[in-house]
């Protein structure tokens, strides 16, 4: 309002101003050394207001000019964030989707637009390499991460992870405990912890680990988790008594077996281990009683074997005896009917070894029952070929009892690692000989 109004003042004046130019005229004139000029007074006033008027033009153009670096400048600067942030979604989105090709163009482009100094382009390359399987671009990804403090956790993570496929556990570990220092809070590195630690052998650190997952815990856990953390402190114990006995410390040894198994009694490794162990010190009752409350459980020819031969220096009559417990145990198991049949056969009673062994071949076909059956024919002085005819048939079928979960791998003795795939603690115990599973199928 202020500006219109000296506007029109303006052009008021002007026009007074020429108006009293053309109504009383006159003559303006200008000397300087020889020159002489004479000049209408409007044709002055017209050349000192075209001046102004220029000498204006001239100062806006100057004052934009002065500008055009900046602008130019900001221009610059609006379409490098612009590619930044397609370049951020892009990285996002190929690493949700898992698109190597996306995260190696997103990489390039931060590249170009962020300093050298910039983690950003860093972190997009080695996410690259890692989705796309490029090993040992992404290895070299890696390294450069550890460099720096912020992006240390992922170097980290990334050459314990190698190491892990490598099967190079000490190295592993050295990391994962690195790791840990880094990010204490995390679940996922604290188990990468204690798996390290159950393959260099730590059993101890590894149960107080455990101990220290379980309290990471946000919610109280399910069930199922329950029983899989006792089963691993279990375990746990079991590996720090055999430890223990390989030493020579036997009454470690039997504490470690006996806190495993107020831990896990119906794990036959560790049912098996401290009975044998509570055999040895003589308390046979105790030991007995440990593998007749398994064999309630979990009735089979491993445990059937064992409580047969727990007691060193039994009369055969005695064994036969306790081998009939199994049977009232068990009615009708045909693992019971192995241990009785071949009780029987020890004290020359092959009728009754005949007679326990048909009723189980009834039950199941069982190499185990191959095996006792051509025992049984050679006590009768059977021929030779019978014999060997029975002896071929088990020994066709006679498989290991242990079985890897992970692998297939097939082992006669439990093991902690698996001696194929090296995977933890996966050995179970076969279907066939659980339970009697292989019922007969003829
Ligand atoms: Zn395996």
């Amino acid at each position: 309002m202020f500006r219109l109004m000296m506007v029109i003042l303006l052009v008021t004046l002007v026009a007074f101003g020429l108006n009293m130019v053309i109504q009383f005229g006159g003559v303006v004139t200008l000397e300087w050394a020889d020159y002489h000029v004479e000049m209408p007074t409007g044709y002055m006033l017209l050349i000192i207001l075209g001046t102004l008027f220029a000498l204006w033009l001239l100062f806006m153009v100057m004052g934009w000019l002065r500008r055009l670096p900046h602008r130019v400048d900001h221009s610059v600067h609006q379409h490098r964030q612009q590619r930044i942030q397609n370049a951020l979604e892009q990285a996002l989105l190929g690493i949700a989707e898992q698109d190597g090709k996306a995260l190696t163009q997103a990489a390039k482009s931060l590249r170009h637009a962020l300093p050298k100094t910039s983690l950003l382009p860093k972190l997009v390359h080695y996410e690259s390499h890692r989705v796309s399987g490029e090993v040992e671009k992404a290895d070299e990804a890696a390294r450069e991460l550890l460099k720096e403090e912020r992006t240390r956790f992922i170097g980290l993570r990334h050459v314990m992870e190698k190491a892990q496929a490598e099967g190079n556990h000490p190295a592993a570990l050295q990391f994962a405990r690195e790791l840990q220092k880094v990010r204490p809070d995390l679940p996922d590195t604290t188990q990468s912890l204690l798996t390290e630690l159950k393959y260099t052998g730590r059993y101890e650190e590894a149960a107080s680990v455990l101990e220290e997952l379980q309290q990471q815990r946000f919610l109280p856990a399910k069930k199922s988790i329950r029983e899989k953390e006792h089963h691993e402190q279990g375990v746990l114990l079991l590996m720090r008594s055999r430890e223990a006995m390989v030493q020579g410390h036997q009454e470690e040894a039997m504490h470690y077996a006996e806190e495993a198994y107020r831990h896990q009694p119906s794990f036959e490794p560790v049912a098996q281990h401290f009975a044998a162990l509570l055999a040895q010190a003589g308390t046979m009752r105790r030991a007995t009683s440990v593998l007749e409350r398994l064999w309630k459980e979990r009735p089979n020819d491993l445990i059937a074997q064992q409580y047969l031969t727990v007691i060193p220096a039994e009369t055969v009559k005695k064994r036969l005896r306790r081998a009939k417990k199994l049977l009232t145990l068990q009615p009708e198991h045909p693992a019971a009917l192995r241990a009785v049949a071949t009780a029987a056969l020890e004290v020359d009673d092959t009728m009754q070894a005949r007679e326990m062994l048909e009723r189980a071949l009834q039950k199941e076909s069982h190499p185990a029952s191959y095996q006792l059956m051509a025992r049984l024919l050679e006590a009768e002085g059977e021929s030779q070929d019978e014999i060997l005819s029975w002896k071929e048939k088990a020994r066709d079928s006679l498989a290991p009892s242990w079985r890897c979960g992970a692998c297939g791998h097939e082992a006669r003795e439990w093991h902690f690692v698996c001696p194929s795939c090296q995977v933890l603690d996966r050995m179970a115990l076969r279907q066939e000989n659980a339970a009697g599973a292989l019922i007969h199928k003829a």
